[in-house]
């Protein structure tokens, strides 16, 4: 079946940069969030507003559209398995249910022998004690299991603190302890993969971080090669486990001792990735669009280095200048209010390849 018309749960820039992405290849996309004019509607054929837990409103937009994606992860598993008995959903939900709780997603990468940081899932004092035994640690993260992002819904416990006190701030909440690690560089990975099992990867990318959100990405990641190679396997081992058709992304940590250890999994397009819309012939938002679209992938084939910063809050005065700078690509988001923490933007400097 040619698909014409791919329909995006989510409003965000991800869902934008894919509608623009998906407008070059002839195919129009509608949007489906509850948000009034998102940045993602800006740009699209058309949207349509409701609740993800409207089922009405989902039987409309599934009629109008030939195959189904998301653009963010906390989507609700049930809006996608009512949607699927609709119209084809991509990627397929046992990703989402895997990425959308810390619990599952550890227990999945390492049953496919992926390794991350030490973990535990804890709901007392005396199981975060008993864990700081057993890794004969110092310090470690206490993380909610669901619905966390940009380091929201998680706190640094050192072993002789208050653990009661931090675990007040979590009450109700299911929670996971893990190690901290001691790294050298976080990184990551982002995969496309298509129904005929084809992969295209992008990076290792270097990410760095200002308040617990992603401020800048460099490709390429500086790292040894071996390293860089490792990251790779292992992101797409994931991508062949989960049988994805789509795009996801992996974030890693370098550990001071030279390992890889795997953090997150993004269900999606990913930010470290937003720089291939300027490096790369082909972008991981079309290579997301083709493989759910179900269209052959394209080769990244990147023509140059780049850094990627995002424009978050007041950064958005610094475009001006931006638009001044002969390497510079920038791209807004249609985003009116500028609050501190809100991603507004990004640019994306191009640099010769090395
Ligand atoms: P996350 O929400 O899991 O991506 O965590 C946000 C950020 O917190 C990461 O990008 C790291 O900088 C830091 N972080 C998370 N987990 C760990 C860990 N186990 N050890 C050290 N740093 C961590």
């Amino acid at each position: 079946m040619t698909v014409k018309t791919l329909g995006i749960l989510g409003g965000g820039q991800l869902g934008r940069m894919s509608a623009l992405a998906a407008a070059r290849l002839g195919i129009s996309c509608i949007i489906y969030t509850p948000e009034d004019n998102s940045p993602a509607a800006q740009v699209a054929y058309k949207t349509i507003l409701g609740d993800y837990l409207d089922k009405a409103k989902l039987k409309d937009f599934a009629a109008l559209v030939d195959v189904i994606s998301y653009e963010f992860e906390n989507i609700p598993v049930e809006t996608v398995q009512y949607l699927k008995t609709l119209k084809p959903v991509l990627p397929n939900d046992n990703l989402l249910d895997v990425a959308q709780d810390r619990i599952k997603e550890k227990s999945f990468l390492n049953s496919i022998g992926i390794p991350t940081a030490r973990w535990a899932a804890v709901d007392s004092s005396a199981d975060i004690l008993k864990s700081f035994e057993k890794w004969e640690s110092t310090h470690t993260i206490l993380k909610t299991a669901r619905f966390g992002y940009d380091g929201k819904g998680q706190a640094r416990i050192h072993k002789d603190s208050d653990i009661n006190a931090t675990l007040q701030k979590f009450t109700g909440k299911k929670l996971i302890l893990e190690d901290l690690v001691d790294f050298d560089c976080e990184i990551s990975v982002i995969v496309a993969r298509d129904k005929s099992g084809n992969i295209e990867s992008y990076g290792p990318m270097r990410n760095e971080h200002a308040n617990h959100i992603l401020s800048k990405t460099t490709i390429p990641a500086g790292i040894p090669d071996i390293l860089a190679a490792e990251a790779v396997t292992l992101t797409k081992k994931l991508a062949e486990s989960l049988n994805l058709i789509g795009v996801l992304a992996l974030e890693m940590f370098v550990t001071k001792d030279g390992r890889i250890l795997a953090n997150e999994i993004a269900p999606r397009t990913h930010n470290s990735g937003h720089w291939t819309i300027d490096a790369c012939a082909v972008s991981q938002f079309e290579n997301h669009v083709r493989a759910v679209c179900g269209l052959p992938l394209g080769k990244p084939a990147r023509h140059s280095d780049a850094e990627m910063l995002n424009l978050i809050g007041d950064d958005i005065n610094k475009v001006p200048n931006y638009l001044k700078q002969e390497n510079a690509c920038v791209h807004l988001y249609g985003k009116h209010d500028s609050r501190a923490g809100r991603k507004m933007g990004h640019v994306t400097l191009l640099k010769e390849k090395a």
